[in-house]
């Protein structure tokens, strides 16, 4: 099977050489309802047994099945496998969003008097729910500049247990060096490495093979792709999968089949969506750098990127989502949104659709100009998430909005 397709000639080869094939076969056991091709949807909260003696061998643990809705169906164990066999890791656990696949997490792998340590720009819910929940509990937080590696080794204590972060990060798709972050366990035997890898996909990074424990994605994002569901994963070390999948059976986040059978589908195309995003995206981000209505452009896949090196050495591709800061005001920036005729004006990312966003006005609504100032995001900063739709279209769209904007 040919590499994963390269972005540019400079990025280094994807280390899976049969993505294509495994986003269509893998963990997609033919199962003998109906002769169907596709993995049927088990539409059933729980699964009868042929007799008592049964149900009480499966209780002792004598079989291995599936028994009620809460612990596991076959359509969700599917996409599980699929989802494994994609990020390299022994086990999944899905749930029915992001967050939920976080904060199961979390509250699994961290007890009373442990601390965390988070890479700043990550996902805002995921950092509320460490400050002000997990604080609530007796976890100790910190949270380190997302890049800094000396920052972060500084801020490991005796106690830490976990490290939190993400790659590529939003809005500013900073790129985490998770090798040198994984080195620190060897320091530090007991402590773990997350990252939150949606906006990269298993097509553009593999976290758990440069050293990460566990991976988490937003599944209603690139890996779902058509805007039709929520969902979320974690994967990696089955041990671990186990004790998050154990807090899941008591929490209930649990995903519906349907769910289950719309992301089986949508995984089938990952590859190819994402090869083209990543396209796609470079292309529009070098559009966009060259324009004199644009002051600066975030991209991984340009050199002008902090971590352009980074990405291009640990990255398979750059990925779907282009964050840029126009000459004008926060007024001026809705108005260009408001002109875009292709792009749809919605939060979330990674769908076939091409989506964007002012972060000022949108994803950080609620905090003050200043607060957003400290955090560094601009009043006419613009996330851009690249859909599948004809990469003129993309371009013209943006080209005819910017064009009304006087500098
Ligand atoms: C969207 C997102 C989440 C949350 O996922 P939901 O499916 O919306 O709950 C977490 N992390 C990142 C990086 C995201 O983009």
């Amino acid at each position: 099977m040919p590499a994963v397709v390269s972005v540019s000639s400079t990025i280094s080869e994807g280390s899976s050489s049969s993505l294509h094939t495994a986003c269509v076969r893998a963990g997609q056991p033919r199962q003998d309802a109906l002769n169907a091709v596709t993995t049927p949807i088990a539409c059933t909260a729980t699964f009868a047994f042929g007799s008592s003696t049964e149900l009480r061998d499966h209780f002792e643990g004598k079989t291995s099945r599936e028994e009620y809705g809460r612990y596991g169906n076959p359509t969700v164990s599917a996409a599980e496998q699929k989802l494994a066999v994609l990020d390299g890791g022994e086990d999944a656990s899905l749930f029915a969003s992001g967050m939920n696949a976080v904060t199961t997490t979390l509250l699994a792998l961290l007890k009373k008097d442990d601390h965390v340590v988070l890479t700043s720009d990550c996902y805002r819910r995921t950092r509320l729910f460490v400050k002000n929940i997990l604080t609530r509990f007796g976890v100790a937080a910190t949270l380190v500049p997302a890049g800094d590696i000396a920052a972060l080794e500084a801020a490991i204590t005796p106690d830490t247990r976990l490290v939190v972060t993400e790659s590529p990060t939003n809005p500013y798709l900073r790129v985490a060096d998770i090798a040198a972050i994984a080195r620190i366990k060897t320091k530090q035997p007991r402590l773990k490495v997350l990252v939150d890898a949606t906006f990269a996909t298993p097509i553009n990074q593999k976290p758990l093979s440069q050293g990460a424990d566990l991976v988490i994605h937003s599944c209603t994002k690139y890996l779902g792709g058509h805007n039709d569901l929520l969902a979320g994963v974690v994967i990696g070390d089955a041990g671990l999968v186990s004790l998050v999948r154990d807090l899941r059976s008591v929490l209930g986040g649990v995903l519906d089949p349907h769910a289950a059978y719309l992301l089986l589908r949508g995984i089938k195309t990952l590859a190819l969506r994402v090869e083209r995003q990543n396209k796609t995206a470079l292309a529009v981000a070098r559009f966009l750098e060259a324009h004199p209505a644009v002051e600066c452009v975030f991209y991984p896949g340009l050199p002008s990127h902090p971590d352009h090196a980074l990405a291009v050495r640990t990255m398979s591709g750059f990925g779907g989502v282009v964050s840029f800061v126009l000459r004008t005001t926060l007024e001026g920036t809705a108005r260009a949104l408001d002109a875009c005729q292709l792009a749809t004006v919605a939060p979330s990312l990674g769908s076939v659709e091409t989506l964007i966003e002012q972060p000022a006005i949108m994803s950080h609504y609620e905090m003050t100009p200043e607060e957003r100032a400290a955090i560094g995001i601009r009043e006419s900063l613009v996330r851009l998430s690249v859909g599948i739709e004809d990469e003129a279209d993309i371009v013209a769209d943006l080209e005819r909005v910017l064009g009304t904007i006087t500098v």
